[in-house]
């Protein structure tokens, strides 16, 4: 059995790993098919997805090379600094209830001269994602178009949509989420397990300007994030400062905090962040995510590549998700391209191969690393703490450490795909 060729990649999942593939594959100018189960008007909602994104200097570079950024930096807020501060339970952190263990990482120790990353809501990149692929040569979207079976032949595969069209391609792509179908039909494993943790999403306006500080506080039911988002301005005037909240809550305690009205969420925020952005206000509605970890055994199989959560899903609490999603799709980009250029088959597994290489040690380390912080903050245990206060003291009094894990937070580690690279 073999099919056509009709396109080099049909990409599985149209969601921010799957659509930034897609740009990423034409620009080295292959054919590729874009498929999605949305449609993408209800996917460009306000009410699809409430999250933000912080986006790290190195994965920011892969939209300006994409020719995405100037869409997306008005609404992107650069994070000049860190802090994460090992936090007690029930106590405010600005009354005194922290430790005195804190952890300081500043932009400008970097020699760089970029932020360390940016905070931009997931809507703000959708609408990017989706205003370039409906300028792009070379990309065809099928959406809404549930994908329902995929038969693999030796030089070629068959995507059969619900609809019963027919799509061939050399290669495709599982961007299919952390629950990828395409992963499971092709027997590919993987290492999960669910937090009993819930992350609970919402944004803030705040009296006081955040200065471009990211914030966690490390509390017992988990990491306590407080980002920093562009403001809302009225022509040059700046109406409300604005940071979006990420709490991490005991599975068992979140749907009460979900239900608490607006005054009493805002105090439980504020019994948590304490005083120092003012007062505070609730923009828009609250959002829950539950907690989980998934890690495939393989980023590929014949014909077949996994990125983005299909390939890892992992805590927010560093915020890497996505950034490693764009790592992958940057160093795939640019495996197939090196294939091509040899008169390789992109979709061979000894082409394949040279991605799951590059990027499955990467991502293993990083999901396994931020497991680890997950269960080692996640709990009031005072030895723990007292040894973990320890390790944090220890980070920030050592420049060449605070500069390393820096260069972790802005995805600006190991090999760096070209699209990836320092801009000149
Ligand atoms: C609370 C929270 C905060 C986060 N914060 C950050 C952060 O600050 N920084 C960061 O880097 N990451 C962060 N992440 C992670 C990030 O949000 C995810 O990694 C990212 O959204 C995954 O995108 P994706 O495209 O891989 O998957 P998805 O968004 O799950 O997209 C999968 C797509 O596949 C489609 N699909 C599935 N099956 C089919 C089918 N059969 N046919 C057609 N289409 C199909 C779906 O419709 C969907 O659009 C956070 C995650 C959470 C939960």
């Amino acid at each position: 059995m073999e099919f056509g060729s009709q396109y080099d990649i049909a990409i599985v999942g149209g969601g921010l790993a799957g659509g930034l593939a897609a740009l990423a594959f034409a620009h080295e100018r292959f054919r590729v098919a874009l498929i999605d189960a949305e449609a993408p008007a209800a996917m460009q909602k306000e009410s699809f997805d409430g999250r933000t994104t912080a986006l790290a200097y190195a994965a920011a570079r892969a939209f300006k090379r994409l020719g995405l950024w100037p869409m997306i930096e008005p609404d992107a807020e650069p994070i000049r600094d860190i802090l994460v501060t090992d936090g007690r339970a029930g106590s405010a952190i600005a009354r005194g209830g922290a430790s005195n263990f804190r952890l300081h990482f500043d932009s400008r120790e970097l020699d760089n001269g970029e932020p360390l990353g940016f905070i931009v809501e997931n809507r703000h990149l959708r609408l990017a994602v989706f205003d370039a692929l409906a300028h792009a040569e070379n990309i065809t979207v099928f959406a809404p178009a549930k994908r329902v079976s995929t038969v693999y032949a030796p030089s070629s595969a068959r995507v059969t949509l619900e609809d019963g069209r027919t799509l061939d391609a050399s290669l495709v792509i599982a961007a299919d989420g952390r629950f990828s179908p395409l992963r499971m039909e092709a027997g590919i494993k993987t290492s999960n397990w669910s937090y009993p943790q819930t992350g609970i999403v919402a944004t803030i306006a705040h009296e006081r300007p955040h200065d471009g500080l990211a914030q966690e506080f490390f509390l017992p039911a988990g990491p306590f994030a407080i980002l920093p988002m562009t403001p809302v301005r009225e022509g040059g005037r700046i109406l409300r400062h604005r940071s979006n909240i990420v709490w991490t809550e005991a599975q068992a305690a979140a749907p009460a905090y979900l239900a608490l009205d607006d005054a009493k969420f805002l105090a439980a925020i504020g019994a948590r962040i304490g005083d120092h952005l003012g007062a505070l206000t609730l923009e828009g509605p609250r959002w829950s995510y539950p907690l989980a970890f998934h890690l495939a055994q393989s980023f590929i199989a014949p014909r077949l590549a996994l990125v983005g959560d299909a390939a890892h899903a992992i805590h927010p609490i560093a915020g890497q998700g996505y950034n490693l999603g764009v790592k992958d799709i940057a160093a795939l980009a640019e495996t197939l391209a090196d294939a091509r250029g040899l008169g390789l088959d992109i979709g061979a597994l000894s082409t394949l191969d040279a991605y799951q290489r590059w990027r499955r040690f990467d991502s293993s380390a990083l999901a396994f690393g931020g497991d680890a912080l997950v269960k080692l903050f996640s709990n009031d245990f005072g030895p723990l703490r007292l040894a973990r206060d320890i390790g944090m003291g220890a980070v920030n009094a050592i420049a060449p450490l605070r500069r390393m894990f820096m260069k972790e937070a802005g995805a600006d580690f190991g090999r760096l795909p070209a699209l990836m690279a320092p801009m000149s």
